[in-house]
C-alpha cells in the first residue's frame, strides 16, 4: 500500500510558448491548478504523512511569491524580454531557464524547487499534476 498526502494550489500566471506553431505564441495566461503529492517512508505519531498546512506553507508560499500574478518568460525569448518595462510593474516576472510549457513548469518544480522546499520535512514530492486548463494537465512522477 502506498499513501500520499496531496495539496491543491491555485495560481494565475501569464506566459507564451516560444516557437509555438499557433495561438500559444501570443501573450496569454492561465488559472493554473497544481496538485502536490507528497510521500514518506511511514506515518508520523499522529498518523500523517505531513500536515497539510506544512505543504501549503512550503510550496504555496513559493508559488505565490514567484509565479502567481506574474509572467513566466523564457530566457531565450528575446522578443518577449524586450517588453520588460511593460510586463514588470509591481512584481518581477520569472525568467525561466525553460520554455514555459506546462510540462516544463511541472518538471522544474518537481526537480529543482520542491525537493529543496521539502528537504527538512521528511517527505518527498512523489507526483505533481499541473492543470493548465480544466481540460489539459500534465503529470510528473
Ligand atoms: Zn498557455
Amino acid at each position: 500500500m502506498k499513501t500520499e498526502a496531496v495539496r491543491k494550489i491555485h495560481f494565475c500566471a501569464g506566459h507564451r510558448v516560444y516557437g509555438h506553431e499557433s495561438k500559444c505564441s501570443n501573450l496569454h495566461g492561465h488559472n493554473y491548478v497544481l496538485w502536490v503529492h507528497a510521500s514518506a517512508n511511514g506515518l508520523d505519531d499522529l498518523g500523517r504523512i505531513i500536515d497539510f498546512s506544512v505543504l501549503k506553507e512550503k510550496v504555496d508560499t513559493w508559488i505565490q511569491t514567484n509565479w502567481d500574478h506574474t509572467f513566466l518568460a523564457y530566457k531565450n525569448d528575446l522578443e518577449l524580454l524586450a517588453l520588460e518595462p511593460l510586463i514588470q510593474k509591481n512584481k518581477p516576472w520569472f525568467v525561466c531557464p525553460f520554455n514555459p510549457t506546462a510540462e516544463n513548469m511541472a518538471g522544474f518544480l518537481f526537480k529543482e524547487i520542491i525537493p529543496e522546499l521539502l528537504k527538512d520535512t521528511g517527505v518527498v514530492v512523489s507526483r505533481l499534476v499541473l492543470y493548465e486548463t480544466e481540460n489539459c494537465k500534465v503529470e510528473v512522477f
